[in-house]
């Protein structure tokens, strides 16, 4: 066996197990369990377990992730390859943040998780987690998920079904592989620049503002402190610009130089600020186009370029520029 592979647990609905009645899903037995439940793993690799933390994902917070990039740098040095074995449901999120923070670590890092346990008889858990392990030891240095028959780009995924085995997608950027009856991995697959500024991921700044905008919502400004905001607006960029407490918002932001992020509530295509009026007084107002970015990568970015002490003209070059292969 040569294919040394680092997997590592951090909870989610694999390794769930229902809790009382009625019920509810709750995490069960780690990592060990897992290997007992797939024994059939260890023919894939030689398989190097790592228990990082067993929690719902909902529960994770930025410094679980930042703390994760940096147990896999140390723990994969001596392997060809990782599978991170963690909840759907901010599996985007950390495969974004990952995905920035390792994009020069030179080996595949293959999320994965699933949509009903592995203790149940019917489940997507075992073929994913074999399709992980699979992908890991290909050699390909991407950070992406592994889940239904597809490996995606991390930094470009979101989560688009609570019920679907193929639970996530890369709107704006086709699968790195397919894995079906062969396992095909696209041409793409590891080809992209690198361009991670260096100095991030120490820190990740969590005080965001972060608004989803509805046909006559009130734009409150944002609470003390705030160190960036994200608008997840309409279609290409648009806002109702012509509202007084929304122009309020932005003369507040431009006051304290707080970034304002615009993406759009749409998944396929993404934000020009100058198809509409709207988008172009927007920009006027000091509006950051966020492109192609799904919320997660521009979170993501947000949070660590401010989390480095960054200020608005890195945050502005951050948003025009492909760190790690995601559409912008
Ligand atoms: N709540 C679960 C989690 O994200 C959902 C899942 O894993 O599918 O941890």
């Amino acid at each position: 066996m040569t294919n040394r592979i680092l997997l590592i647990h951090t909870g989610g609905t694999l390794g769930m197990a229902p809790l009382g009645e009625p019920s509810s899903l709750a995490p069960g037995p780690s990592l060990d369990r897992i290997l007992e439940q797939v024994p059939e793993l260890r023919q894939l690799a030689d398989l190097k377990l790592v228990v990082a933390f067993n929690q719902d994902s909902s529960t994770n917070e930025p410094a679980d992730i930042l703390h994760l990039a940096r147990l896999i740098r140390t723990e994969a040095a001596d392997c060809e390859g990782v599978v991170l074995v963690h909840g759907t449901d901010t599996m985007a999120f950390t495969a974004s943040l990952l995905g920035f923070l390792l994009a020069d670590l030179g080996k595949p890092v293959v999320l994965t998780g699933s949509q009903r346990p592995l203790a149940y008889v019917r489940s997507d858990a075992r073929s994913n987690l074999v399709d992980a392990v699979t992908l890991a030891t290909k050699g390909v240095a991407e950070i992406g998920i592994c889940f239904g028959d597809h490996w995606y780009r991390g930094v470009a995924t979101d989560k688009l079904s609570v019920h679907r085995y193929e639970a996530f997608d890369t709107p704006n950027l086709p699968p790195l592989a397919e894995l079906g009856l062969h396992v095909h991995v696209h041409p793409h697959a590891g080809r992209f620049e690198r361009r991670v500024p260096a100095g991030l991921g120490q820190v990740f700044e969590t005080a965001l503002a972060v608004y989803a905008p509805f046909p006559g919502m009130p734009w409150a400004l944002p609470p003390i402190g705030t160190r960036g905001v994200l608008l997840h607006a309409y279609g290409a960029g648009n806002l109702p610009m012509g509202r007084p407490d929304l122009q309020a918002l932005f003369c507040h932001c431009r006051e304290r130089d707080l970034p304002v992020v615009i993406t759009s509530q749409c998944l396929w295509g993404g934000v020009d600020l100058e198809t509409y009026e709207l988008g172009a007084l927007a920009a006027e107002a000091g509006a950051l186009a966020g492109g192609l970015h799904t919320r997660w990568a521009a979170l993501a970015k947000l949070g660590l370029v401010l989390g480095a002490g960054g200020s608005i003209v890195e945050v502005r070059e951050a948003f025009g520029v492909s760190w790690a292969g995601e559409p912008v």
